[in-house]
């Protein structure tokens, strides 16, 4: 994916090759789908790398001993960054937020190359798959900010299989990313978009959340440290384990539309 051109889809063409292991999904059993992928915990585990490099430019930008830390998991950039400056006695103001995610962005690569990381069980095949799909449409919904979430993913090898994306700097809450993220998919697809041929794959109750102020429907993974009971609970339409099962989790993106299982 590249953030600065226009959005083109990449998706291959029916007459194309397909992978026997998923016979029975084809754009012709529906309306285009748009599954939109978290990244933390849902396509990547990253050992920590953003924690660490967030802290890393606190203390080096801001010359912080030992500065204090807020919950990532599932929050956004811009709300993370803010509360961030906030908590150590930092103004939140528009320039301290740009020194603090340079500083990041300058720490992050060295991070992950030092923290090893990996990609989750599943992500390969599963992206793999629906690229080959017409009719689908893979982008990323991260409350990472654009330059955060490329860094992570070109490290893992990831990026280049979205197509376009929603990140963290468009709401200081997950949720505020709803109708951004309603915006872009209309916007790709040309006319509005039924809000159940939105599927949001993500670890955290905050991205079930976020799935549910759009009515879109959400596959939760356990892969971020969140159990499928609580995902559940919070709403998610279906929790698995983790994103291995490709056939019968493309079945279920393409044959299901209800907001439940
Ligand atoms: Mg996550």
């Amino acid at each position: 994916m590249s953030r600065s051109s226009t959005a083109v889809p990449a998706v291959e063409t029916a007459e194309q090759p397909r992978s026997t292991a998923v016979p029975a999904v084809d754009s012709r059993l529906g309306p285009p789908r748009y599954v939109l992928f978290d990244i933390d915990g849902t396509l990547i585990d990253s050992q920590g790398a953003g924690g660490a490099a967030l802290s890393l430019a606190l203390v080096d930008e801001f010359a912080i001993a030992n500065p204090r830390s807020v919950p990532l998991h599932g929050q956004t950039d811009l709300g993370v960054f803010s509360r961030l400056l906030s908590l150590n006695g930092l103004d939140d103001t528009a320039e301290n937020f740009e020194r603090l995610s340079n500083a990041y962005f300058a720490r992050l690569p060295q991070e992950l190359r030092r923290r090893g990381g990996r990609v989750l069980p599943g992500v390969q095949g599963i992206l793999a798959e629906l690229r080959k799909i017409k009719g689908c449409h893979v982008g990323l919904l991260t409350g990472n900010l654009p330059i955060s979430a490329q860094m992570k993913l070109e490290h893992f090898g990831l990026w280049d299989a979205f197509d376009f994306g929603i990140f963290g700097d468009l709401g200081a809450q997950r949720p505020d990313l709803s109708a951004p993220t309603i915006a872009a998919v209309n916007n790709r697809s040309g006319q509005e978009v039924p809000p159940e041929c939105i599927i949001v794959i993500g670890d955290t109750p905050l991205d079930v959340a976020l799935a549910r102020a759009m009515r879109a429907r959400c596959l939760a993974v356990c892969t971020g440290g969140f159990a499928g009971d609580e995902l559940l609970a919070a709403g998610a339409c279906r929790a698995v384990d983790d994103l291995s099962d490709t056939t019968d989790l493309l079945n279920w993106i393409f044959t299901q539309t209800e907001l439940s299982r």
